[in-house]
C-alpha cells in the first residue's frame, strides 16, 4: 500500500467505515509510515474535536480506541492536543 492510498483511506478509517481488511492495511502501514501516522494523528483530531460539539457520535468510542492504539503502538504523544513540541 501507498501513502497515497492510504491518505485516501485515512477519513473512512476513523469512520470506522473501512472493512477489516483496509482497517489492518491501514494499521500496518501507519505503524511503519511517520508521515501517514502524523496524517493520521491530525485528522483523528479534528474528527475528535468535531465530536466535542456533537451529541455522542457512534465513532466516539472507536476514536478513543485509536488514541490509545497510537500511543501504545506508535508513540505518537496525543491526548492533550495543546501540548507542544519542546525546543532545544
Ligand atoms: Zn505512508
Amino acid at each position: 500500500m501507498e501513502c497515497a492510498d492510504v491518505y485516501k483511506w485515512l477519513q473512512a478509517y476513523l469512520d470506522a467505515s473501512v472493512t477489516a481488511e483496509q482497517e489492518r492495511a491501514v494499521e500496518a502501514h501507519i505503524r511503519a509510515c511517520l508521515e501517514c501516522r502524523r496524517k493520521l494523528v491530525e485528522l483523528a483530531r479534528a474528527v475528535n474535536a468535531l465530536e466535542r460539539s456533537e451529541p455522542l457520535p457512534p465513532r466516539a468510542e472507536f476514536t478513543r480506541r485509536l488514541y490509545e492504539a497510537l500511543q501504545k503502538e506508535a508513540g505518537v504523544p496525543v491526548g492533550d492536543p495543546v501540548r507542544k513540541p519542546r525546543r532545544g
